[in-house]
């Protein structure tokens, strides 16, 4: 919407612009918003910023050192669909205010650092991130606290809940088949209005919008598609994404869930991401190697799945990511790369002979990851590998079913959980903090932070199915 800070202020006072909402991002991945008069901001705020109190933000700043400030990125620019008053809203990076610096637990300073990184290492200029982050869509009163907690749970275990199937009013009969929600039209389609208004939306908040379907499971599983963009367009648009999918849903009577497996033994929800590099213009992943990629590209592929136990602990960073991680789901588990093989945790799309085109996919992430974090990182991995000509090994083009118990143990597979993939991070985290993209104290705090306020928690908890298992023994 805007180039420039001046552009953004003119267009305030021309407008009559009264509210400017301000929002970042913290650390585990959810945007938090302050809402200002607009005579609060001037062309400082834009590059020494905001000040606001950041000692309440999840896994930032102690109380005695918690002044920080929201740098307004004008390019972000939107009016914000869901408030009442004419509200502009601008999404922010963080600075601490003594120094002057970008604060380094900042997600989105880490996606500022992890492009200068690629640019300084000769590379490449642009990393483009192309995220498709599929969400299941609820019924409302499934997660009314009046209702027991118990009810979903068992429900769910036994692979029975119907949630977001059914229409108000009663079982209207077209549900699609188990396994068979992509993607018969309507009436067995029943959410697609609402889908259609989540992406018109969108794309007044800027964000290029591409298509919308139905998904997978058995119901109430949808994605809807925004073109590929730079790193950081990418991270902001995916936030806007999830931002504009919850409230048009809120508006529906609905609730989302970006939660990668929310319903037993059905699909869950993924976020591939796909990823390649260009320099002046010019694509660098096509090239002569298997399936048409560059050996650059394949050193990539080799970086990303070298390091992909670790990396998983920033891309699939919830309890609740491991579940979706098994087989028979279109999940990946093998950490190994095709051009058509599913269950691959890398696949090279058929993009014809376009060089543009040229791209992977990497089908581990889910969108319980913070986007910043998650595509810093996982180009941390590309860099590394390309740094270090790291072989992708032999590509996975057998149907994994076909080979025997001894053939399949030689391919790595994907962490079993959240506390395996932070203690590989623990292990391996030099590709991150090697450009000065990633700081050790930021690698450390995740570690901690995940582990005090959700792998432990989650252990000390007794399991729904634990009742089932062991109540009678
Ligand atoms: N839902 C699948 C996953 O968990 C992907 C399905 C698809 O888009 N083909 O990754
Ligand atoms: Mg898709
Ligand atoms: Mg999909
Ligand atoms: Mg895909």
């Amino acid at each position: 919407m805007f180039q420039n800070a001046a552009e953004l202020l003119k267009y305030v006072q021309d407008e009559k612009i009264q509210m400017i909402d301000l929002k970042f991002i913290d650390m585990p991945g959810i945007w938090q918003h302050l809402t200002l008069y607009q005579d609060q901001i001037d062309e400082s705020s834009f590059t020494d910023g905001v000040a606001f109190d950041g000692s309440s933000i999840r896994g930032w700043k102690a109380i005695n050192e918690s002044d920080m400030a929201m740098v307004l990125d004008p390019t972000t620019a939107w009016i914000d669909p869901f408030m009442a008053e004419p509200t502009l809203s601008v999404i922010c990076s963080i600075k601490e205010p003594r120094t002057g610096e970008w604060y380094s637990r900042d997600p989105r300073s880490i996606a500022q650092k992890a492009v200068e990184y690629l640019q300084a290492s000769g590379i490449g200029d642009t990393a483009f991130f192309g995220p498709e982050a599929e969400f299941f869509v609820f019924d409302d009163v499934r997660f009314d606290q009046t209702q027991s907690a118990g009810y979903y749970y068992v429900d769910s275990i036994e692979g029975r809940w119907n949630s977001g199937r059914e229409e108000p009013g009663g079982n209207l009969a077209y549900k699609p088949r188990y396994k068979e929600g992509y993607f018969p039209v309507a009436p067995t389609d029943t959410m697609q209005d609402m889908r259609t208004e989540m992406l018109l939306t969108m794309m007044q908040c800027g964000v290029p919008i591409e298509k919308h379907h139905h998904e997978v499971a058995s119901g109430g599983q949808n994605e809807l598609g925004f073109k590929f963009g730079k790193l950081i367009e990418a991270a902001d648009n995916l936030m806007t994404y999830k931002y504009v999918i919850k409230n048009v849903g809120k508006r529906y009577g609905k609730t989302v869930t970006f939660m990668p497996k929310p319903v037993f033994n059905d699909n869950g929800s993924g976020m591939h991401t796909h990823q390649s590099i260009w320099k002046d213009g010019k694509p660098l992943f096509w090239g002569d190697g298997y399936a048409n990629l560059s050996e650059m590209a394949l050193h990539y592929i080799g970086g990303i799945l070298k390091h992909a136990p670790a990396l998983l602990a920033l891309t699939n960073p919830s309890t609740n990511s491991y579940k979706r991680l098994v087989p028979g789901f279109e999940a990946p588990v093998n950490l190994a790369y095709s051009q058509g093989n599913r269950s691959a945790a890398v696949r090279i799309p058929l993009t014809g002979t376009n060089p543009k085109a040229k791209r992977f996919e990497f089908r581990c992430p889910d969108a319980t990851c913070n986007p910043y974090l998650a595509f810093a990182a996982m180009l941390c991995a590309g860099i590394d590998g390309i740094k270090n000509k790291i072989d992708p090994g032999q590509s996975l083009d057998v149907d994994i079913y076909d080979l025997s118990p001894e053939e399949l143990a030689k391919i790595p597979s994907t962490p079993g959980s959240l506390l395996d993939a932070l203690k590989a991070l623990e292990a391996d985290h030099e590709f991150l903090t090697a450009g000065g993209v990633f700081t050790e104290d930021f690698v450390t705090n995740w570690i901690e932070y995940k582990l005090d306020n959700e792998v432990n928690p989650m252990r000390l908890r007794p399991h729904p199915y634990e009742f089932s298992l062991y109540y009678d023994v």
